[in-house]
């Protein structure tokens, strides 16, 4: 359970230059329809909406290409993500989780995140079958009020149902949660978390809903924070949260991730262990180390030359659905793309690791004392363990429950470590 066997071992310096990423990510951006408070890259299609099949096609030549080119050799994890992606049905599925089977053959941990109503039996018998161990249902609640004002196309039986299923199934089961949503009162939050926990899942995440521009629920509330969505019913919200499914036999690895014995998510970790992953898709993200760069560029001829102190690569997808599926190359795609260099990475993983209960350790801490300046790096550490959001555990700097109810503040503190701007570029 604890954060440190995956997070900071003593490889963790070897893992800012490995040239092959760790994690995958495959994003599938179809939905059945907008939730309304979704800013996600998704959209609203039809469940035989061609664009799908000719999408999941480019998916899988971009990961032959990304395999040739040896940055699938190290992939431990991968998840393919969404929007919905068991919207696209049982062969479709099968094929893209086959493949991520045959060409990353040390993945040990295969998730597919999925919706209650596209989650049928065949489709959990064919991600049994063609490999995934384990899926991410977006259940969101268990009272049928909140869920309508999310715009949620389940109701609270059909969740129920579909995740018992895809616990007897024998996949890991994960349920994602949200609190701070209309309708939802103190006691319906309750309800839904003491049912998830009833059901058995290994995993849950939870979040406050955020209200986002562009969206029918921010729209909505732009102009007045609705009383439901206060930033104190948010921190009461979640702590039932820790409170109820602490007192089921779960642990809170991260700020918004609970886990029984053994159901850590692994992907997951990656993005706050400084652990580098590819991402394939429509909005996707790629951390890459500067040698996984200087492999993706061989097959990306649009990507810039970077500057020789660049040790960090975010690249974000910036082609659309249609796009991806008309020329599916890698070299045909756009990317947003953010440079790092050593210091940058180093305050960014910081600040990462303390989403983790396990925070940052004596590897990570040492590494960015010598990139930041000892001085600034432990002036920083103790305003923290002053402000009560970090306290030392033996060599290991952990976040205490005002750290996680105060994040930014705590992330804050730390990515100001970070000298200068990170530089953009897009290709
Ligand atoms: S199911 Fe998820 S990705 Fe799809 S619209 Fe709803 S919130 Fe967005």
């Amino acid at each position: 359970m604890d954060g440190s066997s995956w997070g900071q071992g003593s490889a963790w310096m070897a893992r800012l230059h490995d040239a092959s990423a760790h994690a995958l990510y495959l994003h599938v951006p179809f939905c059945v329809r907008k939730c309304a408070y979704c800013d996600f890259a998704s959209r609203a299609t039809q469940a035989n909406d061609p664009l799908m099949a000719a999408y999941v096609g480019a998916l899988r030549q971009q990961m032959r290409e990304a395999h040739e080119l040896g940055l699938l050799d190290g992939i431990q994890t991968a998840y393919v993500g969404g929007g919905t992606p068991t919207l696209v049905g049982a062969s479709l599925l099968a094929s893209l989780v086959g493949d991520v089977r045959e060409l990353a053959p040390g993945v040990a941990e295969l998730s597919c995140e999925a919706n209650p109503d596209s989650l049928g039996d065949e489709v959990l018998q064919t991600l049994v079958r063609s490999g995934a161990t384990r899926v991410s249902i977006g259940v969101q609640s268990l009272n049928d009020a909140e869920l309508q004002a999310l715009g949620r196309v389940h109701d609270a039986r059909t969740a129920c149902e579909r995740v018992r299923a895809a616990v007897a199934s024998g996949l890991d089961v994960s349920c994602d949660l949200m609190c701070a949503t209309p309708c939802q009162d103190d006691a319906s939050w309750q309800s839904t978390l003491a049912q998830v926990a009833g059901l058995a899942v290994g995993h849950a995440s939870v979040y406050p809903l955020q209200l986002e521009e562009g969206t029918p629920l921010g729209e909505r509330w732009a102009d007045e924070g609705p009383a439901w969505n206060d930033p104190e019913v948010q921190a009461r919200r979640m702590e039932a949260a820790a409170a109820v499914l602490g007192d089921s036999g779960y642990v809170r690895y991260e700020v918004a991730s609970y886990a029984r014995e053994g159901k850590v998510c692994r992907h997951n970790q990656a993005y706050w262990t400084g652990r580098p992953y590819l991402g394939l898709g429509v909005a996707a993200s790629s951390m890459l180390t500067r040698e996984g760069y200087q492999r993706l560029r061989r097959a990306c001829v649009q990507l810039p030359v970077i500057d020789d102190d660049v040790s960090r690569v975010r690249l974000t997808v910036a082609s659309g659905a249609q796009d991806i599926a008309r020329e599916p190359a890698l070299e045909a795609l756009r990317f947003d793309i953010e440079l790092l260099d050593e210091a940058q990475a180093a305050a960014e993983d910081l600040m990462l690791g303390m989403r983790l209960s396990a925070g940052v350790g004596p590897e990570l801490l040492g590494h960015a004392r010598s990139t930041l300046g000892e001085a600034r790096v432990d002036g920083a550490i103790a305003s923290c363990v002053e402000r009560d959001l970090a306290a030392w555990d033996g060599e290991r700097l952990e976040p205490t429950h005002d750290g996680w109810l105060l994040g930014n503040e705590l992330y804050g503190t730390l990515w100001d470590l970070a000298p200068g701007e990170v530089r953009e570029a897009s290709a």
